[in-house]
């Protein structure tokens, strides 16, 4: 399979609006401190198909780069605005889109885009279910106080964790479907020096993914306040936006 970070940012994006810190001039001057909101693309094998995870409000660029007018479904992992707010681009593009989530995800979001008509499919954490001849699998993480579910995604030969947004303090039960992945993206918003309640930062995420054996690592949702992208990537093994990995 081919996983594609169409977008490595936090909520705000980087460069964020009026700031002038070394990332955020990096990313005004096209470096790859550039940074869209959190959208991930996943390709199975022998082009079978395409799975967006997360809707970011700046989806119609990522579709445009990607060159893609349609996918073959999209998983929302929580109702926050910068995972979603860009599925109405969408509109007049592709007609009836498979959408998956929590039952609550989906009556959040569905109440904003209330002009759109997905097919919406209500899941069950830890039920998998297949779209495009990969298997995907929703955990609970913990990301307050919004509920919020990472994603599995499987094919035969490959196993791709992408934690969403969360703190540390996962259920066992996730805990154990996280281990020994191929590839884990992990939400790590800020460096090592900063503590959220919310998600994790640097130096929690490669913990993680360390305690959960995972071979490869790539951090994700990140916000202006790491050193410029070439720099910060001497010390976290950052992601940048549309990344391909092949597995
Ligand atoms: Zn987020
Ligand atoms: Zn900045
Ligand atoms: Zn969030």
């Amino acid at each position: 399979m081919k996983v594609t970070l169409l977008g490595t940012g936090d909520a705000i994006g980087t460069p964020k609006i009026g700031c002038k810190c070394p990332a955020c001039l990096d990313a005004l001057r096209g470096g790859r401190s550039r940074r869209l909101r959190f959208s991930v693309l996943v390709e199975s094998d022998e082009d079978e198909g395409k799975v967006l995870i997360d809707t970011s409000p700046d989806l119609r660029w990522q579709l445009l780069k990607k060159d893609i007018n349609s996918v073959d479904g999209v998983i929302w992992t929580h109702a926050h605005y910068d995972h979603y707010a860009g599925f109405g681009d969408f509109h007049r593009v592709q007609n009836h889109v498979d959408v998956y989530a929590l039952k609550s995800t989906m009556d959040y979001i569905l109440k904003y885009l209330y002009f759109l008509k997905p097919v919406r499919h209500d899941m069950e954490a830890f039920t998998p279910f297949e779209i495009a001849g990969m298997e995907f699998t929703l955990f609970i993480v913990n990301h307050p106080p919004t509920e919020t579910v990472g994603v599995l995604v499987t094919n035969e030969y490959r196993r791709v964790i992408i934690t969403s947004d969360t703190n540390l303090d996962i259920p066992d039960e996730s805990m154990k479907l996280m281990s020994n992945a191929d590839l884990m993206l992990a939400d790590a918003i800020m460096p090592p020096q900063y503590n959220l309640n919310k998600h994790m930062n640097a130096k929690e995420a490669m913990d993680l993914a360390k305690n959960l054996c995972a071979k490869d690592l790539r951090l994700t949702h990140l916000s202006h306040l790491y050193p410029p992208h070439e720099i910060a990537l001497k010390t976290w093994p950052l992601g940048h936006d549309m990344m391909e990995i092949v597995l």
